[in-house]
């Protein structure tokens, strides 16, 4: 039992000793995955981000160098309205993304402007002008173009005359173009770009209708966070409660004081992530399972091989100490024969008499199934259940045991029902259990007794055998340990017997049980389930 008891314990913490490196490992390696994940696509969103500030940044800077190069230009042309139209005429045609380009005085008044098809407008209370005429390179917006009346932004510069800013040269280019540049950024499925300015309005937005209506950019985490960030940009995750929850990169722009937002929807990313989760985890439980599977594999071939070992052994040792008593047996009939033969040789002439030949060939047929039975015993044949008459088997083991109950003046007795039902098995295997049942009974006994084997049929569906001995039984301390491998009270007893016998009867769906009391001897039965016939 603790022997038993012992050996799950052992294999418990064997499978523990596997397990938890491996769920821990698991678990931390998938973490670190996670980790891994989130900062790549943080890092990926920050790169989109940077690369479209650049390139806005560059879009923004080609524009302030052309009007660098207008204001460079005017001064020289002296309010020629025509002449100055002309100018814008030709620079137009190289940024055909703009919808205005114009030159202001000092007062705001438009000197010329291009395309001409809308009425002069003043400007003098607009922050691109002032900006200029305080000699200021300026992008801004986004404004209400009052010129076009449509959404611009605007860069302005100033140009001189005699030293000292005399007027402004500006263009305006449609918002809807720079939206365009930035709309055709996609960020997985539903991540986008968009841009607001630092103070707090949005410049593109794909919702930015819906987004108007119901949120105050400027109370905003990011909002906040894009005018708090010392290099400019940053990542932020979403504040908590935040739905849909949303990772932020920022970059701002260096041209103008915008900020290029690539908007990263978590729920998208968190479902890849889960997605990995439960490949890795389902992955980690198939390693498992799979440890598991061939530690068991390796268990029972273990088992197994240990258990056909035992057997084996115990069959050669059964027949060895079998070999003792078959010799006596054997010089009996030999005995006889050489006797009769004897007399045969001094009765040259005489006819041999029927019976003496009769006797001869009788005791060699006895000689002839002892030695038949001793070799089926030892000799290796392949496990083959067949149809078995416990009756006539016993009988054969009764044969071949039988001088050694007689040795020790014990009588062997077999009482069997008539109408005795067949059971399958296999025969050498039952052999080897009633063998070692008889042979416990007889090594028990001390001096004279018997040893009774019981066959009857219980039902129909059972057939019980009964090997009864009046030997000294077994104490009860040692009851529970019948059957436990290696206990023995013999001084040459190996202690696997009644293991093997145990084993054999379970394969052959058996039950056996022990009653035995101290004085009044032991008996074992079993009950065998009948041979059907399917
Ligand atoms: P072994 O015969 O080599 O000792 P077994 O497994 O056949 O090994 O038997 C184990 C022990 O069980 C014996 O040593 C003996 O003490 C006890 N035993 C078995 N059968 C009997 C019996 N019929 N009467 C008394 N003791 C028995
Ligand atoms: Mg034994």
């Amino acid at each position: 039992m603790n022997f038993i008891r012992e050996k799950r314990l052992a294999k418990v913490l064997l499978i523990m000793l596997i397990l938890v490196p491996v769920v821990t490992m698991g678990y931390l390696l998938l973490f670190d995955q996670l980790n891994e994940q989130r900062q790549e696509m943080i890092n990926k969103n920050m790169q989109i981000a940077r690369l479209t500030a650049n390139y806005v940044d560059d879009y923004l800077s080609s524009y302030k160098q052309t009007l660098k190069g207008v204001a460079f230009r005017v001064p020289l042309i002296d309010n020629d309205r025509n002449e100055l139209t002309k100018l814008l005429r030709d620079i137009s045609l190289a940024h055909s993304e703009a919808s205005l380009f114009y030159v202001a005085n000092a007062k705001g008044q438009l000197l010329a402007k291009y395309p001409n098809d809308h009425a002069d407008k003043n400007i003098v209370d607009r922050d691109f002008f002032t900006a200029a005429m305080q000699k200021k390179v300026f992008i801004g917006g986004p404004y209400v173009g009052r010129v076009t009346g449509i959404d611009i932004i605007s860069i302005t510069a100033p140009f001189y005359q005699d030293g000292k800013v005399s007027g402004i040269v500006g263009v305006s280019i449609p918002l809807d173009e720079l939206q365009n540049k930035l709309s055709v950024i996609q960020i997985g499925h539903s991540g986008y770009a968009t841009r607001f300015t630092k103070d707090g309005n949005f410049l593109w937005h794909p919702k930015l209708e819906e987004l108007k209506k119901t949120m105050e950019l400027d109370k905003t985490p990011l909002f906040k966070a894009a005018l708090a960030a010392k290099t400019g940009e940053g990542s932020i995750g979403p504040s908590p409660g935040e739905e849909p929850p949303e990772q932020h990169s920022f970059v701002t722009l260096t041209e103008a004081p915008w900020v290029i937002v690539i908007v990263q929807p978590l729920q998208e990313f968190n479902n890849q992530m889960n997605q990995i989760m439960w490949r890795n985890i389902f992955i980690i439980i198939l390693l498992i399972m799979f440890i598991i599977v061939i530690l068991r594999y390796f268990n029972l071939l273990k088992d197994r091989i240990a258990a056909e070992h035992i057997q084996k052994a115990e069959k050669l040792a059964l027949v060895g100490q079998l070999a003792a008593g078959v010799a006596h047996e054997i010089r009996n009939p030999l005995t006889s024969i050489k006797g009769f033969v004897q007399l045969i040789q001094s009765k040259k002439s005489e006819p041999i008499p029927e019976f003496y030949l009769e006797t001869i060939m009788q005791e060699i047929d006895r000689i002839n199934d002892i030695v038949g039975e001793m070799v089926v015993l030892a000799k290796p044949v392949p496990v083959q259940f067949a149809e078995i008459n416990l009756r006539n088997l016993i009988n054969d083991i009764l044969n071949l045991i039988g001088p050694q109950a007689v040795l020790k003046d014990i009588q062997l007795e077999l009482i069997a029902s008539e109408d005795l039902l067949a059971i399958r098995g296999e025969p050498n295997q039952l052999k080897q259990v009633f063998i070692n049942l008889i042979k416990n009974s007889i090594e028990s006994i001390v001096d004279g007794g018997f040893v009774k084997i019981h066959l009857t049929n219980r039902g129909n569906s059972v057939v019980e055998v009964k090997v009864q001995d009046n030997g000294p039984g077994v104490p009860r301390e040692n009851l529970e340990k019948l059957g436990t491998p290696f206990f023995t009270t013999k001084e040459t007893g190996t202690g696997l017997g009644l293991m093997v016998t145990y084993g054999i009867i379970r394969n052959h769906k058996g039950e056996i049980n022990v009653l035995s009391e101290v004085g009044h001897g032991t008996t074992f039965s079993i009950n065998f389930p009948v041979l059907t016939i399917e």
